[in-house]
């Protein structure tokens, strides 16, 4: 039987492991990718941030040796071998994805594509045009960074995310625009290095979508870290003038910033990356590619995965919509669920969160009851000296399902998956409660707040 050809355009985590999934079932695969496989989350996303964030780990971890018994004189940080030790990781994960995709024999095509017709796609490549015929596409361009209208925006020396994983030298002070993910990241790695940083967020908390609880511990847990945070404030105009000036406007009072850097994390937004979407009547939705729930387009041949498809921008989002997509066109009957989701925030510490918030619970108005734990009352954390933080887990009053959890501390962004399997898989709290755990763990944070939810925690008594 003749093999089914699928051509995907984008090798981001999307695309990439849509190229695998698809040929692992057989199909014949083209790959096309204009800069580097791996895209944004391997090359200017989630790796190379979180090489950083363990470069500032490690610096405050030597800075709190003392108190393990370890004397350590005079650590500094050498930012020139930060970011060499992050382009290792990254160059070695980008030539792991290439070897993969050598291995499931993809064919991987370096150029910029373009759709011609519904079975045609061009590639501008450095020799020249090349046409491929193909029976399926799956668009996985990705997204670009949102730059929202502030005067002064382009001026020469404003960093993005991609730039500032790359500063050599530190800055004195740095002011971030936007307290979402990848601005409290960005802090949080920038702080632990010693800069001065300044975030200014329109909204009125920082992280939208996490819960009240854990923002208001992250923002007191940044102000003893110094990190300064002001939230409804609207950014008006960045100069440059040797230092740069942000003035911001907050409850109709005007101030302004000098700090030696600015970084843009206002967010990220569907990148068509130049295809010719009108041409063909591939329908949008807003600034993204209208997708069903098996990720098909508006043209039965024609799907669309990741950050492009404008639902939730996440790496781990992109691969799943990828094989999901793969999988139908293959004749399986599958559909993606955006209801359980995990997501990871790698501040510090760490915040970790899947389901429902309390916020969310009130707003739906469900009869819900909550079970908390603190993290300083967990063997092991003790033993690790990473006492801030607490587990949140939300359940049905009446059925005992588990909905929701929300986690800051140490190892969160592990820790929130054990929540994920008993949401997805609706188990009720009794569930985890009746799983030994192993002791001394983290996950026994999680055994804990299970307990707290229908009667009392073991070793911690509630004050209030
Ligand atoms: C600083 C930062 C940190 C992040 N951290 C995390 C994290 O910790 N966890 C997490 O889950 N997510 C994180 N993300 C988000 C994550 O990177 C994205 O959700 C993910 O990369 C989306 O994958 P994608 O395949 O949709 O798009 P991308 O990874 O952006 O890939 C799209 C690819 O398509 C290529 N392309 C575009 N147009 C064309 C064309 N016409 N022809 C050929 N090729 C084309 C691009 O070159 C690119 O390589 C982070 C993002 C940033 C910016």
């Amino acid at each position: 039987m003749k093999k089914k050809v699928i051509t995907i355009i984008g090798g981001g985590t999307g695309g990439y492991v849509a190229a695998i999934r698809a040929a692992q079932l057989g199909a014949e695969v083209n790959l096309i990718e204009k800069e580097k496989v791996g895209g944004t989350c391997l090359n200017w996303g989630c790796i190379p941030t979180k090489a950083l964030v363990y470069s500032a780990k490690t610096y405050s971890d030597i800075q709190n040796a003392r108190r393990f018994g370890i004397e350590v004189e005079d650590a500094s940080v050498n930012m020139k071998r930060v970011i060499k030790n992050k382009d290792g990781i990254v160059k070695q994960l980008v030539g792991g994805v290439e070897f993969l995709l050598k291995k499931h024999k993809v064919n991987v095509i370096q150029g910029t594509a373009d759709i011609v017709d519904k079975k045609t796609v061009s590639v501008d490549t450095k020799k020249g045009e090349e046409v491929l015929k193909t029976d399926y596409i799956i668009i996985a361009t990705g997204s670009n960074v949102k730059k929202v209208p502030i005067k002064g925006i382009d001026t020469e020396g404003i960093l993005t995310s991609k730039e500032a994983l790359d500063l050599k030298d530190l800055p004195e002070s740095l002011a971030i625009i936007g307290g979402g993910v990848i601005g409290m990241e960005f802090a949080f790695i920038y702080s632990a290095f010693g800069v001065d940083i300044k975030v200014v967020e329109y909204l009125d908390d920082i992280l939208p979508g996490v819960d009240k609880e854990i923002t208001n511990e992250l923002r007191s847990i940044a102000k003893r870290e110094r990190i300064k945070i002001t939230t409804g404030a609207q950014v008006t105009e960045i100069k440059k003038d040797g230092n740069f000036s942000v003035k911001y406007i907050k409850k109709d009072e005007e101030d302004i910033l000098d700090v030696e850097k600015v970084l843009i994390a206002t967010g990220r937004e569907p990148s068509f990356g130049g295809l010719s979407l009108d041409k063909l009547g591939i329908e949008t939705e807003g600034n993204a590619i209208k997708v069903d729930d098996t990720l098909q387009t508006n043209l039965d041949n024609i799907y669309a995965v990741g950050d492009v498809t404008g639902k939730i921008l996440l790496a781990h989002v992109a691969s799943h919509q990828g094989i999901i997509a793969v999988e139908n066109i293959m004749g399986q009957e599958k559909k993606v669920d955006y209801d359980v989701v995990p997501s990871a925030i790698f501040t510090k510490p760490e915040i970790a969160t899947v389901g429902l918030t309390e916020e969310e619970a009130v707003e739906k108005d469900i009869d819900f009851t909550v079970g908390k734990f603190p993290f300083r009352a967990n063997g092991k954390i003790k033993t690790m000296n990473k006492r801030k933080g607490f587990i949140k887990i939300i359940i049905d009053k009446n059925t005992h399902q588990i909905l929701g959890s929300s986690i800051i501390g140490v190892h969160a962004t592990d820790l929130i998956h054990e929540l994920t399997l008993a949401i997805k898989n609706e188990l009720k709290i009794e569930d985890v409660i009746e799983t030994i755990h192993a002791h001394p763990t983290t996950s026994e944070v999680i055994h804990e707040a299970a307990l707290d939810t229908i009667g009392g925690a073991l070793h911690y008594v509630r004050i209030n």
